[in-house]
């Protein structure tokens, strides 16, 4: 893990920690830096740096480490975080606004997390469902992995885990009327 310098004070600390309290809601300043988030974090051993080094990030202004960073990509949403946090804190929220802001400014460090999450939000848009036979074909064309877990497809396949036809819902018309209100409200097709 790289050493951080956790004093730094950056001149555009203010509009930074101001924006992202702006779109998700949260006062990252009211972060007293605890640890319990890290502490009950899944994942983060895997994490180049951990929730609470994100959040003291956010209130020193250290924008360029906060977005580039691959945390906010292997966030799992699982809001553990926030439910633990004891200042009522919406860490979770404050993971996807940093990954939305990221992706707005070509920042993404994890470019097959995104695409597998793109992909899985195009196909729910499609089918109102996901159609998993189509979401791994794709997938793994579009990262060069052509034969990733094909050893697992006739289990799927005998086991009726996987289907070639997509499954379609009833009324995938509601379904595709709330993705285009998220479109409408600035949201990422
Ligand atoms: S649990 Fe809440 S207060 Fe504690 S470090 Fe994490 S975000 Fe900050
Ligand atoms: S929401 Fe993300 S940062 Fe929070 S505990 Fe879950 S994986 Fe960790």
């Amino acid at each position: 893990m790289e050493k951080l310098q956790l004093n730094e004070t950056l001149k555009n600390g203010n509009s930074f920690r101001e924006y992202i309290q702006k779109h998700s809601n949260v006062d990252p300043s009211s972060c007293y830096q605890c640890g319990k988030c890290t502490a009950g974090c899944p994942v983060s051993f895997a994490m180049d740096y951990t929730p609470r080094q994100v959040m003291r990030m956010i209130q020193l202004g250290m924008e360029q480490e906060a977005l580039s960073s691959h945390t906010i990509w292997l966030c799992a949403c699982c809001e553990t975080c926030s439910v633990r946090c004891p200042k009522n804190i919406d860490l979770a929220k404050v993971m996807e606004t940093l990954r939305i802001e990221a992706k707005r400014r070509g920042m993404v460090a994890e470019r097959n997390i995104d695409l597998f999450a793109d992909l899985f939000l195009n196909s729910v848009e499609k089918y109102g469902r996901v159609h998993e036979m189509g979401l791994i074909l794709q997938y793994n064309l579009k990262t060069g992995q052509f034969f990733k877990d094909a050893n697992l497809a006739p289990t799927l396949f005998k086991n009726s885990k996987i289907h070639l036809q997509a499954d379609k819902i009833q009324d995938g018309g509601a379904v595709k009327r709330i993705f285009q209100r998220v479109k409408t409200q600035g949201g990422e097709g």
